[in-house]
């Protein structure tokens, strides 16, 4: 049975909550869940241990350093953990996990180059022998409040650079896929972490998220998960610091002049893998109208090649969506989608919890797989005659966290990319294609601030400025 972490001491919680695999349903483990006295000496253990403990840059450093190698020391155990919790199949989870042995080690390495700036104060008139330098300090403790999908490198994406930053951390996780951040933390723990820095509360985001929330002594908050979650917590935070990376349709845009035999194996990844539950999923995939007959039909040979079911088996690309009713709201908009017209070109059948690859054409602006995000592997093709056409529909939406654009031709690249409303653009790739090292996060309703180490940690430390007349 998992254990909560509070002041420093692995605790029973105050009720247990049976978890079940997601794909036979079968129980693998057990949830402490906090009460919410618990929250509140969580963060009284976060606060003291900050107080306490003051790591030097170079002993974060060589903390996280030795959490990233001992993590990819238990890629087995990590990656079984997220195919039962999770429904993971095993590509997926062993990429996740080799994910945040990277961003251990890009958050070790924020550590130690976490620098302020020397301000050159006598180029201003009348300020002759006066220097100025300034320097980043840790904010306290960070509260990371997380989401089902990436149950590892998401959290590894806010505790990592929290503690690169000198700060103490409490943390969320999802209530679906609490144990994987269990193992992340007791690998935190024995790579030499005082446990005082860490803290660690399951439960529901009505109770658990929502007292984290009521709590002044936080500093900051770094969220990822949906938009209508995260605009609760930008009001609770008020003054405070915040980063919310949240929901997305992203798109990706084809040209009549792209690779299509490049673009087709990314554009399946990114539209199908962890069952499409991805932020930055392919949902509108832009195609011309002058190669899709060349196109659609090698994208439809590629997902009846993908297979989905038990993601046990190695050889299954596609594995079950988190929950029955996650399954049953996206059959809903694929069947609510055939009823106004649209016309099914592969899948649309859902047999347990694991949804066939879909692909859809002759979408609607008004259906729900156009507007709404759906969170499953559905990918619907809208057809367009010029450039224009595409960077409009693409725009089209309340979101802006990512988007791909395939061609050839650099003026195209330049030009477009330009007029793309999103917070990452992607040229010869997919929508989804993240590095753990570049700064990652939306414009419009997918939220601000940056993940990526070495952003997240300046996010996560205030700025000082010291000034000096000699
Ligand atoms: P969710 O918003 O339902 O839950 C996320 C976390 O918030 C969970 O830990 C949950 O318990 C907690 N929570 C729920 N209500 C709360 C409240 N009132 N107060 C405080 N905490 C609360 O999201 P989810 O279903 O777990 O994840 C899917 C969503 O996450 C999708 O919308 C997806 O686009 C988004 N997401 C975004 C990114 C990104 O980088 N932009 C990455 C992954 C997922």
């Amino acid at each position: 049975m998992s254990k909560l972490l509070i002041n420093g001491h692995w605790v029973d919680g105050e009720s247990v909550q049976v978890l079940k695999d997601k794909y036979h349903e079968k129980e693998y483990g057990q949830m402490a869940v906090a009460s919410v006295q618990q929250v509140i000496e969580a963060v009284d253990g976060a606060l003291k241990g900050f107080e306490s403990n003051q790591l030097s840059p170079y002993d974060r450093y060589q903390i996280l350093m030795q959490a990233s190698r001992l993590t990819k020391e238990r890629i087995h155990i990590l990656s079984e953990l997220m195919k039962n919790e999770a429904g993971f199949t095993m590509p997926d989870a062993e990429n996740e996990v080799r994910r945040c042995v990277q961003t251990l080690e890009l958050s070790a390495e924020a550590a130690k180059h976490l620098n302020g700036e020397l301000i050159p104060m006598e180029v201003a008139s009348g300020m002759k022998n006066r220097i100025g330098y300034t320097i980043r300090m840790p904010r306290g403790v960070i509260c990371a409040i997380t989401p089902f999908n990436s149950p590892l490198n998401t959290v590894a994406h806010k505790v990592g650079p929290a503690l690169a930053g000198g700060n103490a951390v409490i943390l969320k996780p999802s209530e679906i896929t609490p144990l994987t951040s269990v193992e992340l933390f007791k690998i935190l723990i024995e790579a030499g972490l005082p446990s005082s820095l860490l803290a660690l509360v399951n439960g529901s985001g009505e109770t658990i998220g929502r007292q984290l929330l009521l709590d002044q002594r936080i500093a900051y908050y770094a969220f990822t998960g949906s938009t209508r979650v995260g605009l609760e917590i930008q009001k609770a935070a008020g003054l405070r610091g915040l980063q919310l990376e949240l929901g997305s349709i992203a798109s990706t845009i084809v040209c009549h002049d792209a690779d299509i035999d490049m673009a087709i194996p990314k554009i399946i990844n990114a539209g199908f893998r962890k069952a499409g539950q991805v932020c930055t999923s392919v949902q509108k995939l832009l195609v011309d109208r002058r190669i899709s007959a060349t196109l659609i039909p090698k994208l439809i040979a590629a997902a009846k090649a993908a297979k989905a079911g038990d993601p046990s088996d190695r050889a299954t690309i596609i594995g079950p969506i988190i929950s029955h009713a996650h399954a049953m709201r996206a059959m809903s908009f694929v069947k609510e989608a055939i009823e106004s017209g649209a016309q099914l070109l592969s899948g649309g059948t859902c047999v347990g919890n694991v949804m066939e690859p879909t692909i859809l054409i002759n979408v609607k602006d008004d259906m729900r797989v156009y507007c709404e995000e759906i969170f499953a592997p559905v990918i619907s093709i809208l057809e367009f005659d010029h450039i224009d056409e595409a960077v409009m529909r693409a725009n089209d939406s309340p979101f802006g966290l990512a988007v791909g654009l395939f061609t050839s031709n650099l003026s195209t690249a330049f030009q477009t990319a330009r007029r793309l409303r999103f917070g990452g653009i992607h040229i010869n790739e997919a929508s989804s294609a993240r590095a753990d090292v570049m700064p990652f996060g939306g414009v419009k309703n997918s939220g601000f601030g940056r993940e990526g180490p070495a952003y997240a940690t300046r996010e996560m430390t205030e700025e000082r400025l010291i000034t000096i007349a000699y």
